[in-house]
């Protein structure tokens, strides 16, 4: 079986899941995979491909964990709360099932991007090539300053080095904040603070720019499942023949688990595992760091930003909406998605949406002047989400590559741990979550 079969759709039948829970009685399943995010969807295809039928348990109360199209904001017209890109369209495996599922999908990012400063002004052509050249030197400097680092230090610390050698005067300064904040915060979900100046960004992407799916990314989810949906797992225990799993409704027994939960619910150590996860796994896990990021939608009856702009920046450090992106589907509703990472996505869950709404019109308005109000708007709340709390995995002071190759290692011979913090060389993404859930399943294969 090659890596890519697991993301082939098959002629599966259509979702006949059973929604209600009920006491197994003595049952044993093969696999139980808890988490129905894409690590747990794929870990859940690649059985079923090879004849396995697993039961999925998810605490939420719908598929797709951070993954989550909603259509019932723009008229029907799917919009994406969680993921929304795939990133690299070369080799990527997301990418060939997009391609095999002749999916429209629209490529963002480059050159129809527009920075505006923070007078309202946008940059010019040359500027913004400066800025973009600017930004390029420090990415240079900091490959190379790693390699002399004799201990880890916040990526900020490097950043500010390369600032006082260059000189860099008030201007320069806030257009180098303003890309780091856009590419590097907002990629990362963390701050340069926080982010580890050795490993921020040692995971390997895919060339061909990132696109995303016109007709909603739960456009890939399997079909057929079996799932047990509202189910929190608050235990796993591990036994010589087989692993019991404790929800807050049921008890299950199965011969092998795949747990995805998240690593921010590793963190939170909601889920007792008997016996004790190992020191090294537990340490891995106290050491990773989980990003927060946060977006509004909204929609208004007429469009005000350029037409010809896919995604516009806002400097300046204070404001909490810096990057937007239009809407990005096939919906004609002029459409707006802001984002905020890091600090400033705590600071939004600190707001309360109606707050969180009216400081975005206003950073919108101090760019263009009179606005509309918005017909629709949404902000989510992935940090406040019990079973999510956060974004994704970033690499922050003190972490790196091998913390998550410590995560992904089975616990026993019969409980194996997949999604996007166990995705080596690819934490926090799409095409991570569902190469660990394949990884995941060929090592309990060779157990059943
Ligand atoms: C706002 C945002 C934007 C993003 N943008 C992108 C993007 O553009 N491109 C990209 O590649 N990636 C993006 N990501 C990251 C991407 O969404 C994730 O890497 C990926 O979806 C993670 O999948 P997963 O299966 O590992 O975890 P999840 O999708 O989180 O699935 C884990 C599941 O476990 C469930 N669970 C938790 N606790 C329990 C329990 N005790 N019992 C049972 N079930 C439990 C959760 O409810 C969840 O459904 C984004 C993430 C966020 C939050």
């Amino acid at each position: 079986m090659t890596r890519r079969n697991f993301l082939e759709m098959g002629a599966l039948a259509a979702a006949g899941f059973a929604l209600t829970p009920f006491r197994l009685q003595g049952k044993t399943e093969q696999v139980i995979i808890i988490g129905s995010g894409i690590a747990g969807l794929a870990a859940w295809e690649a059985l079923k491909n090879e004849g396995v039928d697993a039961l999925i348990i998810e605490a939420g109360s719908r598929v797709g964990g951070r993954v989550h199209t909603t259509r019932e904001l723009i008229s029907g017209k799917p919009v994406e709360l969680g993921a929304a890109w795939i990133h690299g369209a070369e080799n990527n495996p997301l990418w060939d099932r997009v391609q095999k599922q002749r999916l429209n999908t629209k490529l963002v990012r480059g050159e129809t991007e527009a920075v505006f400063d923070i007078n309202g002004e946008v940059l010019t052509v040359a500027a913004q090539a400066n800025k973009d050249k600017l930004f390029e030197d420090l990415l240079g400097f900091l490959e190379k300053r790693r390699e002399t680092l004799t201990r880890d230090r916040p990526l900020q610390d490097l950043v500010e080095e390369f600032i006082q050698r260059r000189k860099l005067n008030a201007r320069e300064r806030r257009r180098l904040a303003h890309s780091v904040e856009s590419s590097v915060t907002q990629e990362y979900a963390e701050s340069p603070l926080r982010l580890s100046g050795k490993n921020w960004n040692v995971d390997e992407g895919f060339q061909g720019g990132d696109a995303t799916v016109l007709a909603g990314l739960d456009s890939l989810f399997p079909r057929g499942y079996r799932i047990r949906l509202n189910q929190t797992v608050t235990k796993i225990e591990h036994k010589d023949d087989q692993v019991v799993v404790t929800t807050d409704r049921d008890v299950y027994q199965a011969k092998t688990v795949i747990c995805t939960v998240p690593l921010s619910i590793l963190k939170s150590e909601r889920i007792e595992f008997v016996p004790p996860l190992a020191d090294s796994k537990r340490s891995a896990i106290a050491r990773l760091g989980f990003g927060r990021l946060e977006k509004v939608i909204l929609s208004f009856p007429r469009r005000f930003w350029p037409d010809d702009c896919d995604l516009f920046g806002l400097m300046g450090e204070q404001r909490i909406w810096s990057e937007w992106f239009d809407g990005g589907t096939d919906s004609n509703v002029p459409t707006l998605i802001g984002y905020a990472a890091g600090q400033k996505a705590d600071s939004v869950a600190g707001l309360s949406e109606k707050e969180a709404v009216a400081m975005a019109l206003k950073e919108l308005a101090a760019i263009f002047g009179e606005i509309p109000e918005p017909d629709v708007s949404a902000v989510t709340s992935w940090s406040k989400n019990p079973h999510i709390q956060g974004a994704y995995t970033a690499y922050v002071v003190g972490s790196g590559p091998d913390d998550v190759l410590e995560l992904a290692k089975p616990h026993g011979t019969r409980v194996m741990f997949a999604g996007e913090a166990t995705a080596a060389k690819a934490v926090g993404t799409l095409h991570g979550a569902a190469s660990s859930g394949y990884r995941a399943a060929m090592e309990s294969i060779a157990l059943l």
